[in-house]
């Protein structure tokens, strides 16, 4: 089984107990909750909230054994899966490997934006928005500090959305008090989206409900606005106009992760292969793809790129190579659709299950409840809920800090009318430009 998310964990479940041996393969040691990144990113959960061990995931499972290595090809004739440190030979392979950014061809989104796909760009993207504060506390020069203090995230779905909600409460709960002297009235916060509504899948009432949620935490949704280019201090928009920012969240578009050149393999939207309705590679019976690698037709349409798909998708090829294993015919897979959930910010999400439509509180408190319901492990469940109930007692993201191999690099050059900073000043002082952290802002 060649990835370890939402499809391969659910695969390797699904084959406990049975007389097969089974061999998991991830790039990472760990399984990651992809769906709560962004408050990794936004200073609400730690990193070990949001990502298990994966060897602890098969303690219980005598029959599953894990390597770490990257997958870097599949000789599908002679049923092997090479790595970066050797070949395994495989009877079946399930790929699930998931997806990556997509950028569409555009050399400059690829090179100067964020991404909330990885762990790593989470915990980057959280320690380049704290970085911009430090930095605009140090600036004297207005341009740039108003420069510093603006954000552009590109993309509005589910997780754009998320991701601009979260932000703009960071820094309006716990931002606006750690640095009281900075004018934060000059926060921007853009949300930039190409096509003509926020949250595409979601009903129009509840996309509504959204853009209103949104208008009132001060992000600015721009509509029908593509991007054209992505530079230094901000970006270009397809008809021209040009929004300053600093950071540029990229949360756009996914393609198909790639485990090498597949020969003859059929390759649908955003470079998911094409499978059976079996799950089964055409013409490789013994190979299965699933979840955001596998274009999965359903009628006109194509399965989302969503964990639940994945998750089905995953219990659904281990009872299928069980089935193969016993000499009986594979069967077709039937995703349930249980519905779909955003949050925008506190009290506020939305949720789509079916006819049912829940906006507001009761869209956030069922987003809640799902989602800790997904997450693997009672201490990240437990650690999850302290943090969200702490943070929304007391507005506090407790994560700020700035994390990172290196020490902070140093700030900008000062330009401007930036003032001289004064080494001696002491609380109490009269002065109040004499004061480090005053002089050059006011
Ligand atoms: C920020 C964000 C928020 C999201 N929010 C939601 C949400 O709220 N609800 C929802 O339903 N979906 C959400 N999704 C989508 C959801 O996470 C994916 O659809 C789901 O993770 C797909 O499952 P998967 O098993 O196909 O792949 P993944 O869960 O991505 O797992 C793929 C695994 O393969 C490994 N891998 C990749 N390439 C290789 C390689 N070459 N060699 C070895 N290992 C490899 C990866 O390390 C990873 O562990 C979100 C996605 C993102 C990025």
């Amino acid at each position: 089984v060649v990835g370890a998310g939402f499809g391969g964990l659910a695969t390797v479940r699904g084959l406990r107990g049975a007389a097969v041996d089974v061999l998991l393969v991830d790039q990472h040691n760990y399984h990651l909750f992809q769906p709560l990144l962004y408050q990794v990113a936004s200073a609400l959960l730690d990193p070990a909230e949001v990502a298990y061990p994966t060897r602890s995931i098969l303690h219980h499972q005598a029959n599953a054994d894990f390597r770490l290595g990257r997958v870097i090809n599949v000789d599908l004739a002679s049923r092997r899966v090479e790595t970066d440190r050797g070949p395994l030979s495989y009877d079946y392979l399930v790929l699930a490997a998931g997806s990556v950014d997509h950028f569409f061809g555009n050399a400059s989104l690829e090179e100067r934006t964020h991404g909330l796909k990885s762990l790593g760009a989470a915990l980057d993207l959280r320690n380049h928005v704290l970085r911009c504060f430090e930095e605009a506390q140090w600036t004297g020069d207005p341009v740039t500090r108003r420069r510093l203090l603006s954000f552009a995230i590109v993309g509005a779905g589910p997780t754009g959305v998320e991701y601009a909600g979260a932000l703009s409460e960071l820094i309006r709960l716990a931002l606006r008090r750690d640095f009281p002297q900075l004018d934060l009235g000059g926060v921007r916060v853009h949300l930039v989206e190409a096509a003509g509504d926020v949250l595409a899948p979601f009903a129009q009432s509840l996309r509504a409900s959204a853009r209103r949620r949104l208008a009132s935490m001060g992000v600015e949704v721009h509509l029908n606005a593509p991007v054209r280019e992505v530079r230094e201090d901000g970006i270009v928009l397809g008809d021209g106009e040009w929004l300053e920012a600093s950071t540029v969240v990229w949360c756009g578009g996914v393609r198909a992760s790639e485990v090498g050149k597949l020969p003859g393999v059929q390759l649908g939207r955003s470079g998911r292969i094409v499978v059976k309705p079996t799950l089964q590679l055409p013409g490789h019976a013994e190979v299965f793809v699933i979840g955001d690698m596998a274009e999965v037709r359903a009628g006109k349409t194509t399965l989302p790129m969503l964990a639940p798909v994945a998750i089905q998708a995953g219990e659904h090829a281990a009872r299928n190579v069980l089935a193969l294993c016993r000499g009986e015919l594979p069967q077709r897979f039937r995703y349930r659709d249980r519905g779909i959930m955003a949050t925008i910010g506190r009290n506020a999400g939305v949720a789509q299950l079916g006819p049912l439509h829940l906006a507001g509180f009761a869209g956030w408190v069922t987003w809640i409840f799902v989602h800790l319901a997904l997450l693997i492990g009672f201490r990240n469940r437990l650690v999850t809920l302290v943090n969200w109930g702490w943070e929304y007692v007391l507005r506090e993201r407790p994560i700020r800090i700035i994390a990172s191999r290196e020490p902070a690099p140093a700030p900008p050059p000062q330009t401007g009318r930036s003032a001289p900073l004064s080494v001696g000043w002491r609380p109490g002082d009269a002065s109040e430009t004499s004061r480090p952290d005053r002089g050059p802002t006011r």
